[in-house]
């Protein structure tokens, strides 16, 4: 007999969905992501679990006998979902498809294993092992996804355009999948992309960003970007960001490729950090350079103020793509609109005083602001890149000083509005923010250091010019 993988269903659930379905004589297979993870020799927490016949059934006494409780159950679906330890389950029964022009949403029909791997994405998704007795733990491959497997390939088990116009998403996930893996989509697969691209308008936003948002997560998302921009299915929901794209040149001068210059500041990023939202803001840092860009004789190509812009553009953009319009928002945002400030200082001087302002408009957003930074030197000179990798070591130093020395990076003024009225028995006004947003650009400037003793000083030095008296002595340490 051929290979089979008895020895990788050990799981208690293998053993009871093969007793369950010997004794009921139903096909029952394990299939689809965990099959090919498996062969990867990636583990996986997700288990889909196909039965000819009824899906929610299987799940509901599979369930029981498991001692589970929460049985996920969707009727108009035919599928099932429940959680057993730290695995995820999904039930579904085989099925025929067949799709309507204008819709994502296929008629679907009860069928056999066969017709059940025939409307799945990808070769390498749609192989299965079978879970009963007599053939517990064979693989199942028409398509042979496991040589595409081998070769790295994503390929659809139908014609390619028939696999992609039925359901669209297939493209976003073709490359998601590519990128996840460094898989190489085949030339049919991409060709009938680029003639299906536009069909992608059918799909909701939500479901696109979900793929996007996967992609960005992988260790390498400019590859997953760059066949984006290939198969032209970034220009229908990303405009901006294709709009980078382009080199131009005048008087012989060029600026360089905003595409792939964002690319790669986002490889470079990954490489360093996880965090999602950190490679959105490297994704977004230069968003705005099209349209702040000009052409000046004297210096050439400017691109100024496009990080207020940028930072800007970014709830706009949040919000079409229905991106979390809170924290990752205003997060996003702020890390454009400062990300070139540390660069600023590695090319110039570096001052305690611009240093403490960093720290201060950062906040604990500062470790990943100098990630942001750090990658976002890119040049096709590496004398360059290295001087400022060794300039941006020095202003790492320096900040970590500073921080230490002068406590800035959360900072609440060491006066309070409390204080302040006491002191001078007035009521809420103006003089009040004027007072606290003096003493902090003195501290922020070094003038004065943050502390209570000073900044007092500082209030009753500067009272008079806003025409306030003592009133009350403010206290004063021993
Ligand atoms: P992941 O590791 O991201 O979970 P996966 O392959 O398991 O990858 P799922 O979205 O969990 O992806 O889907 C499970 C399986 O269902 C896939 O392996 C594939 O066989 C099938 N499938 C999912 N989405 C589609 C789709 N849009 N069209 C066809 N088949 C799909
Ligand atoms: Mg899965």
């Amino acid at each position: 007999m051929s290979v089979t993988y008895q020895n990788d269903l050990k799981h208690p659930v293998f053993k009871v969905l093969a007793e369950y379905a010997t004794v009921h004589q139903l096909d029952v297979y394990v299939i689809g992501g965990w099959v090919r993870d498996l062969l990867m020799g990636r583990p996986s927490k997700d288990i889909d679990i196909l039965v000819v016949g009824d899906g929610p059934a299987l799940a509901s006494a599979v369930a029981a006998k498991l001692r589970v409780k929460k049985v996920s159950i969707f009727k108009n679906f035919g599928t099932a979902h429940f959680r057993y330890k730290d695995l995820d389950i999904e039930f579904v029964g085989a099925r025929k498809e067949s799709y309507l022009p204008n819709s994502r949403k296929p008629q679907t029909h009860q069928g056999s294993l066969e017709d059940d791997q025939h409307r799945r994405d990808f070769t390498i998704n749609s192989m299965a092992i079978s879970l009963r007795h007599e053939t517990f733990g064979v693989l199942i491959d028409p398509f042979n996804g496991q040589k595409d497997l081998e070769a790295g390939l994503i390929r659809t088990p139908l014609e390619p355009s028939i696999t992609f116009s039925d359901d669209p998403l297939r493209m976003l996930r073709a490359i998601r999948f590519a990128t996840r893996f460094d898989f190489q989509i085949t030339r049919p697969c991409l060709e009938a992309m680029k003639d299906q691209a536009d069909r992608i308008n059918i799909l909701s936003q939500e479901r696109i960003t979900d793929e996007l948002n996967k992609i960005i997560a992988t260790h390498e998302p400019s590859r997953g970007f760059k066949l984006l921009q290939a198969t032209g299915l970034l220009a229908h929901f990303f405009p901006e960001l294709t709009a980078l794209q382009g080199i131009e040149t005048r008087d012989g001068k060029a600026h360089k490729d905003n595409f792939y210059h964002t690319l790669e500041v986002l490889d470079n990023l990954s490489r360093n950090s996880d965090h999602l939202w950190l490679r959105w803001a490297a994704l977004l840092h230069d968003i705005a350079k099209p349209p702040t860009k000009r052409f000046d004789p004297q210096i050439g190509w400017t691109f100024h103020g496009h990080e207020e812009l940028g930072a800007k553009m970014v709830p706009k953009i949040f919000k079409r793509l229905r991106l979390p319009l809170d924290q990752p928002m205003k997060y996003v945002q702020k890390l454009v609109r400062l990300h070139l400030r540390p660069i600023a200082l590695v090319k110039g001087s570096v001052t305690d005083a611009a240093i403490r302002r960093l720290l201060h408009e950062a906040g604990d957003d500062i470790e990943d602001l100098m990630l942001l930074c750090n990658a976002d030197i890119t040049s096709k000179n590496e004398f360059k890149v290295k001087r400022y990798k060794q300039n941006f070591e020095l202003v790492s130093e320096k900040l970590k000083m500073v921080e230490q020395k002068d406590r800035v990076r959360n900072f609440q003024p060491p006066v309070s509005g409390q204080l302040i009225m006491d002191t001078f028995q007035i009521g809420p006004c103006a003089a009040i923010g004027q007072i606290k947003s003096h003493i902090k650009d003195a501290i922020l400037e070094g003038h004065i250091a943050n502390d209570y003793q000073q900044a007092v000083e500082e209030m009753l030095r500067i009272a008079p010019t806003l025409g306030l008296k003592v009133q009350q002595a403010p206290p004063m340490p021993e």
